[in-house]
């Protein structure tokens, strides 16, 4: 299946902009409320929990905000005509791969060569070795 570019770059935009709606429903990357809950807190022990909760929660905000970012600077560059290349063989990358890993920024080839030469272990056990260049 060959997608012409226009469609690879509608296909890549809904699966962004799917993870955007899905991970933060309300537009924006505090979904956790950094202040929800405080100001409803009626009194010391709500408060008190609410606090620890925001505590609790800024690490989250944090990871949350950072993934926002990343999702929307990525939409951008999408938007812009970024057919999501992979950086080592200029091979498109592809879409499931793309939406299960969307900052991978290699296809699968060149990811096993990469781990291989780093010498990671494979989920398959064992080291996987580059095969010797002729
Ligand atoms: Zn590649």
């Amino acid at each position: 299946m060959t997608l012409t570019s226009e469609e690879r770059k509608d296909r890549l935009l809904t699966i962004v902009q799917g993870m955007l709606s899905r991970e933060f429903p309300t537009g924006r990357p505090t979904r956790l409320g950094l202040h929800e809950g405080v100001s409803d807190a009626k009194d010391m022990a709500d408060r008190a929990v609410a606090d620890s909760e925001v505590h609790q929660n800024a690490e989250n905000i944090k990871k949350g905000q950072e993934r926002y970012d990343s999702l929307k600077s990525l939409e951008a560059r999408i938007s812009k005509g970024d057919p999501i290349y992979c950086k080592e063989c200029d091979e498109e990358i592809d879409l499931k791969r793309f939406e299960a890993y969307p900052f991978n920024q290699f296809c699968v080839d060149c990811q096993e060569v990469n781990e291989a030469r780093d010498g990671v272990p494979r989920k398959t056990g064992g080291y996987a070795f580059l095969p010797a260049r002729a």
